[in-house]
């Protein structure tokens, strides 16, 4: 029952699409399945690459911190605190119980806490401050003062130029004053009022200095001095200078020096240090502490009554630390950033919100920062290509599939469609068949019992036989030739021919036979001689085969017209009937073999459906061709064309 429902044509496209359909679906939501996994396999990768390269970050880091608590074992032996701090943003420090040291020194633009300095005896000066205060008698008190200036004693030395600076400016002398002061800042780191003699003479010329551009420069040199970390100074002096720095230049050019980070850092540790430790903070001996120019990394160690401690800003943590360990990066396209626990950016630029990223808190990893490492990009378009590459890959291979299919269905038609024809075919044949030999039975029957009337009977009767026999003898020929042509296998031998002889010949032949049925052959040769090369008996068949098809398609008309004439090299012979005609449509279709026409078909009229194909190979295989003219209704002209022969 299914094997019938699918024999059927219409039902076999149908399962056939379906079945193109479904494979190509299938083909389709497997490939989708793959690019999933792909993206899934590729993100698996990259965060792999990101776990790699954040574990390498933290074992790297690690390492580092190790090696610089070892060396602050040694602190302050030279050689580690000048490894430690040999280059510029790190710095060495010991917090004794009352003491801050630093290396290098100069690094330290302030102390958290300076010792104090012993101011020289007040009574030393207590002359020349009566003068002065007393008397304002300034050159007198000048005079009393040189003593002291030229002391060899440094601080007693300060004390004196101070005091001297002081009284010219107040006799009315600020140049004289001024050079006073120069005189003390060259006397650098000695302390005078609780200041270095540098600073506190650039501070001293400053405050004199009342007009712009001279009081502009000055506070520029003040400020130079100030964060040049070339004299120590405290804390509690440092913002009072920057202070008064403040009150003359303008903020465009008083920038929070790069080397702020260290001091600040150590003042950190210091709160933390002294005079009540903080224990608890003091114990983690690694931080990374906010400053106002970014975060400093503070690593320290607790021995004894002392702290040695390093310190390095985020510039020396780029340049020394990150540098290394940006090729290892680098190769697994991943970028690093680093905040302090509180979030707070140490170094690095964040991710871009969404991007995925391995994250190492500072509370598991026990360093001084959180870690994150992120890829530079999401792979993306690595993904693309080889989406673009995959989808191209299966849109090619649906293509063929489906190329394939649509020959594969084409093919299976057509076999359907020869095999449909081959088997009316076979129904024609035998029906052929069986129409002359039940005359040929019916009659020899008659004869052998002698029930014919009269002579004249048993002549007709014999012509009759003869009439049947013949007609199955052309059957059986050409059945037999169709299968010897179209296995190939045909011998054809050729011979020079008139075309006009052979034609009239072949014509008269045919009318005087049944096949015939009384029709007129009328013969015109408009060539007097034409010559062709040909074999006599095939091409017989051919012209009787059209002969007979215009007799069989011509009910109502008993003329067939047969035309010979020269074109050129050629040699036209034309069969025309005023018969039924042939649809356009099926003009081309009834010279493939086992055509027949539908009407035909339908009307009853006999016929096998080879004869054209027959016919039209004859001619090829004679190095011609024919063609067909043809109006429904009107009649039909079919042209045998072969090549003329040189006589
Ligand atoms: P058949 O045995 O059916 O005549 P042919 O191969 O000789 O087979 O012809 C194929 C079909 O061509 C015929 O079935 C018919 O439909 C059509 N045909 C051939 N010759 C003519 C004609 N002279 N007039 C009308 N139809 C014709």
């Amino acid at each position: 029952m299914f094997g019938q429902w699918l024999r059927a044509p219409r039902q076999l496209r149908l399962v056939f699409i379906a079945t193109m359909l479904l494979l190509s679906g299938t083909l389709g939501w497997l490939a989708w399945r793959l690019l999933d996994q792909d993206q899934q396999l590729l993100l698996q990768r990259l965060a792999e690459q990101r776990d790699t390269a954040a574990d390498l970050v933290v074992a790297a880091m690690e390492k580092r911190l190790t090696a610089v608590e070892q060396d602050l074992d040694h602190v302050p032996a030279a050689d580690s605190s000048k490894r430690l701090a040999q280059a510029e943003g790190a710095i060495v420090f010991q917090f004794l119980p009352d003491v801050i040291r630093a290396w290098p020194e100069n690094r330290l633009i302030y102390y958290p806490e300076l010792p104090h300095q012993p101011e020289t005896p007040p009574a030393l000066f207590a002359a020349s401050e009566e003068l002065e205060f007393k008397n304002h008698d300034y050159p007198g008190a000048i005079a009393a003062l040189r003593e002291a200036a030229s002391s060899n004693d440094s601080k007693v030395r300060a004390a004196a130029l101070v005091r001297i600076a002081r009284n010219y400016a107040k006799a009315g002398q600020p140049r004289e004053s001024i050079e006073t002061y120069q005189g003390l800042a060259n006397l650098g780191a000695v302390t005078v009022g609780g200041l270095p003699a540098a600073l506190a003479a650039s501070l001293a010329i400053l405050g004199q200095q009342a007009e712009p551009p001279a009081r502009l420069d000055a506070a520029r040199s003040l400020y130079r001095d100030l964060n040049s970390g070339n004299w120590p100074i405290s804390f509690a002096a440092y913002q009072y200078l920057s202070g008064e720095v403040a009150l003359a230049l303008p903020e465009a050019e008083r920038p929070a020096p790069a080397r702020l980070a260290l001091a600040e850092g150590v003042e950190w540790l210091w709160e933390r240090w002294h005079p009540a430790r903080d224990s608890a903070a003091l114990s983690a001996n690694r931080a990374s502490v906010p400053t106002s120019t970014g975060a400093v990394l503070l690593v320290w160690r607790i021995a004894g009554g002392e702290i040695h401690g390093f310190a390095a800003d985020t510039g020396y943590l780029e340049k020394h630390w990150l540098a290394d360990l940006k090729p290892l990066l680098d190769s697994r396209g991943v970028r690093l950033f680093l905040t302090n626990p509180d979030g707070r950016r140490v170094v690095g630029e964040p991710p871009s919100s969404g991007s995925r990223a391995a994250v190492r808190l500072a509370s598991v990893t026990q360093l001084p920062w959180t870690l994150q490492v992120f890829q530079t990009s999401d792979g993306g378009g690595a993904w693309q290509s080889r989406r673009a590459l995959l989808v191209a890959g299966i849109a090619v291979l649906l293509a063929l599939i489906l190329t394939g299919g649509w020959f594969i269905g084409r093919t299976v038609e057509h076999e359907l469609a020869v095999a449909k024809l081959q088997s009316d075919f076979e129904s024609t044949v035998s029906h052929e068949f069986r129409t002359p030999l039940t005359s040929l039975c019916q009659l020899s029957e008659l004869l052998m019992r002698g029930r014919v009337a009269g002579e004249q009977d048993r002549q007709q009767y014999y012509e009759a036989l003869h009439g049947e026999s013949h007609r199955l003898r052309r059957l059986v020929e050409a059945l037999l030739n169709f299968g010897r042509l179209d296995a190939g296998k045909l011998q054809f031998h050729f011979e020079k021919l008139d075309a006009a002889v052979f034609l009239r010949q072949s014509a008269a032949e045919f009318a005087q036979g049944q096949q015939a049925h009384g029709h007129r052959i009328e013969v015109e040769t408009h060539a007097a001689s034409s010559l062709i090369h040909a074999d006599r008996e095939t091409l017989r068949c051919v012209f009787w085969n059209l002969l007979e098809n215009a007799v069989k398609y011509s009910p109502d008309c008993d003329t067939v017209w047969v035309e010979l004439t020269k074109k050129g090299r050629q040699v036209e012979v034309a069969v025309r009937d005023r018969g039924v005609g042939i649809p356009r449509h099926e003009q081309r279709r009834i010279f493939e073999k086992f055509v027949r026409g539908s009407a035909e078909r339908e009307s009853g009229i006999r016929g096998t459906g080879i004869g054209l194909a027959m016919a039209r190979q004859i001619v090829r295989a004679h190095g011609g061709d024919v063609s067909l003219e043809s109006e429904p209704g009107k009649g039909s002209t079919f042209r045998v064309l072969l090549p003329e022969r040189e006589a």
